[in-house]
């Protein structure tokens, strides 16, 4: 019944941090969030969209700290944290956001820079972040993470065999370590987002306009996402309404993942 009365939404006194947050998915959470009274750590490689992404959340009244991190990096994903501790007590909630995707080839085209690349931030990255940021949770007594996963960490993508590669490492550690401190009140889930309107959607669309149609329609719902519905989702994996809820793949698709 207790759980029943707690505001909706509601983030007031919450510390969330935010990987990726420059731009895309992380910018439209990170505001959504300050927006919901947290106190929120904006973390990226790209200052200038960092800073801008905080600036967003203060102009709306909200708390923001933004620190530069590149999530590939141990000491630097220490640091943030710390840095995150330091200046706000705590971390509750996590969204390990940061992901690159830079790939339109058969697998057999592909080459070994490619691949380090994009496994470095999507798989290592998200690695790296979990652990200082479950080291922190388990001195709280608790917290909520998600990941940033993808539709192609559920099912094939052709063209992209190597994200889809990391996607489904990041569905494999969100599930083992869901598993693995489950009782010590962290939960751990990823969203799976069907095709979002970002800068990333974009460079890729520059690359190959004439996807766009043909990628439309891979979603039953004919378009595509806006980030704030991924941060949605995102924030509700985040909040006690889904508190019996871990170790789950939201897929945010438009039901790509249906058909
Ligand atoms: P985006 O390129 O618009 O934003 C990604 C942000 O991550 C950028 O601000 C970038 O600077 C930052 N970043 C990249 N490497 C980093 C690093 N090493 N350390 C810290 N920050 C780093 O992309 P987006 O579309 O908002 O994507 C966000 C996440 O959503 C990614 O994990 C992506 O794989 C995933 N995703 C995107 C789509 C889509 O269609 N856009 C679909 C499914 C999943």
């Amino acid at each position: 019944m207790a759980r029943e009365k707690q505001k909706e939404s509601s983030f007031e006194g919450k510390v969330v941090l935010v990987t990726g947050a420059a731009g895309g998915i992380g910018r439209a959470a990170a505001v959504a969030f300050g927006r919901a009274g947290a106190c929120v750590v904006v973390a990226d490689t790209s200052v200038d969209g960092g800073h801008a992404t905080a600036a967003m959340i203060v102009e709306h009244g909200g708390k923001a700290l933004f620190v530069q991190c590149n999530v590939t990096r141990a000491s630097e994903v220490e640091a943030l944290i710390d840095k995150t501790v330091a200046y706000y007590g705590k971390l509750d909630c996590a969204f390990n956001n940061a992901g690159i995707e830079e790939e339109h080839l058969p697998l057999a085209d592909a080459d070994e820079a490619l691949f380090d690349r994009i496994m470095n931030v999507n798989v290592k990255g998200t690695w790296l972040c979990m652990k200082y940021e479950i080291r922190q949770m388990l001195k709280q007594g608790g917290g909520t993470i998600v990941n940033t996963a993808s539709v192609a960490g559920l099912v094939g993508a052709p063209t992209q065999s190597i994200y889809a590669a990391s996607k489904h490492a990041v569905v494999g550690m969100t599930k083992t370590a869901a598993a693995e401190y489950a009782r010590e009140g962290i939960r751990i889930n990823s969203v799976c987002p069907g095709v979002v309107n970002t800068p990333m959607m974009g460079r890729a669309l520059e690359r190959e306009p004439l996807r766009e149609k043909k990628l439309r329609n891979v979603h039953p719902m004919g378009r595509f996402a806006e980030p704030v519905e991924i941060a949605n989702a995102a924030m509700w994996l985040c909040s006690e309404q889904s508190s019996f809820v871990t170790g789950h793949q939201l897929a945010v698709d438009g039901g790509l993942t249906a058909i």
